[in-house]
């Protein structure tokens, strides 16, 4: 029996989880839950999973919860998250808070030596040197739940590092894939968040649409498999049937297939090294006939080249670039600013910043948080662009 901890319990990544704990009951066990607020998930989640301890960040809705008596240890803040992640009954942490509200939660689990499923990129992409150096010391194990990186981590299947050529990271291409760049700048907010092929968070769904989140999976691939920014492809893949391909340098390239349900990476992570029966239905490859891949258009979706920029700049530029996105992204949601303007955002924020080495966790966070201030002002700019003229 794994014992599990679950980070964002009530996101499209953790009730995934749950239902994977709910169908191998005799495998797993939810022994701690983590969220924001959403109390009427979670309580369904508490009375359904009977965790021990269960977080939630918004100190409100934490009273809320403990004044229903629920037989459960009711934490709260950043401290609430961090002793689910490093409570000592759990075997397994899945980390599956969204954007760098997961990063802290992440880094301790790693510290106490947890088994870490790692939904939430955005701390590798902030702090991937950090984090891989304190699984090196405490003996963490990072295990990718992210489709890609799920594929590519099977595909190599154990491979020595200097018998991989490169790593191609597949991408649906998300909603605007036959949209023009002029198309993309009247789309709605409604029409991003409606992804062709996955269905999940609102953040990562708009970072499909911008091809970002195929930038944040590039830096995530060079963190997880130590790979140089020339060893990562992108290619577009609408079916989203192949998760990803590793080529070895025979010229051997070995793919990774299923249908597009997270259920499937998730239960890899927590089985790893064993599978389980019957995870996904069967793939039919006959019924869907043909699988397309083409490059992708660096020129309509300037993620990408920023993605490898920060690669190969190192340092504390992938933590500008993550806040920035998040906040032109939250931007975006709330209609202050166009879609193609998420872009300008990062970009005139990356260009703005001053490197620094990413020595400790202050450092990066600290660049975060510029960035941030940085991205708020140049969003007050698009939003109102007639208050320079005055
Ligand atoms: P989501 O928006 O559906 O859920 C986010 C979860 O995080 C919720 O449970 C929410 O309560 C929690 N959360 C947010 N802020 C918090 C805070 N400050 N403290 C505690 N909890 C907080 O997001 P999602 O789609 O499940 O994505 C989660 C992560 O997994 C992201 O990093 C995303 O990039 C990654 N990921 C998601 C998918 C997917 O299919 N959804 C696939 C690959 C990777
Ligand atoms: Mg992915």
């Amino acid at each position: 029996m794994k014992k599990i901890a679950i980070l964002g319990s009530t996101g499209s990544i953790g009730t995934s989880t749950l239902e994977v704990v709910r169908r191998y009951p005799d495998r797993f066990q939810a022994v701690g839950l983590a969220a924001r607020s959403s109390l009427g998930v979670l309580e369904q989640q508490i009375k359904l999973f009977k965790p021990s301890v269960v977080a939630v960040y918004d100190e409100q809705s934490a009273l809320e919860l403990k004044k229903k008596g629920l037989p459960v240890e009711v934490l709260t803040g950043l401290d609430g998250l961090v002793q689910v992640a490093t409570m000592a009954e759990a075997d397994a942490v899945v980390s599956a808070i969204v954007g760098s509200s997961g990063l802290i939660p992440t880094y301790e689990a790693v510290k106490a030596g947890k088994t870490v499923a790692l939904a939430n990129k955005e701390s590798l992409v902030m702090a991937g040197e950090l984090i891989l150096e304190a699984a090196k010391q405490s003996g963490a194990h990072l295990l990718p739940v992210d489709s890609e990186h799920s594929a590519i981590f099977q595909c190599l299947n154990g491979a020595g590092k200097n018998r991989v050529k490169k790593v191609i990271l597949t991408a649906s291409g998300g909603p605007f894939l036959n949209k023009t760049l002029e198309e993309l700048e009247h789309v709605t907010v409604q029409a991003a968040l409606n992804h062709p092929t996955w269905s999940m968070g609102r953040k990562i769904t708009i970072d499909s649409a911008t091809l970002m989140n195929k930038a944040l999976e590039v830096i995530e691939a060079r963190w997880l498999f130590d790979v140089r920014a020339e060893q990562i492809e992108v290619l577009i893949h609408p079916q989203s049937i192949v998760h990803s391909m590793v080529e070895f340098v025979d010229g051997t390239i070995i793919a990774q297939m299923s249908l597009p349900d997270m259920q499937g990476p998730i239960c890899y992570a927590l089985s790893y090294p064993d599978r389980f029966d019957n995870v996904l239905p069967s793939l039919d490859l006959s019924s869907i006939g043909n699988l397309h891949f083409q490059k992708p258009d660096f020129k309509k979706y300037p993620s990408l080249a920023l993605a490898y920029r920060c690669v190969s700049a190192g340092g504390t530029l992938s933590s500008v670039l993550n806040a920035a996105n998040e906040v032109a992204v939250d931007a975006f949601l709330n209609e202050k600013i166009p879609f193609l303007s998420i872009y300008q955002v990062v970009t005139d924020v990356m260009d703005a910043h001053t490197l620094s080495e990413c020595s400790d966790m202050a450092t990066v966070m600290e660049a975060a948080q510029w960035a941030r201030k940085t991205a708020m002002e140049a969003i007050e700019r698009i939003a109102s662009p007639n208050t320079l003229n005055f």
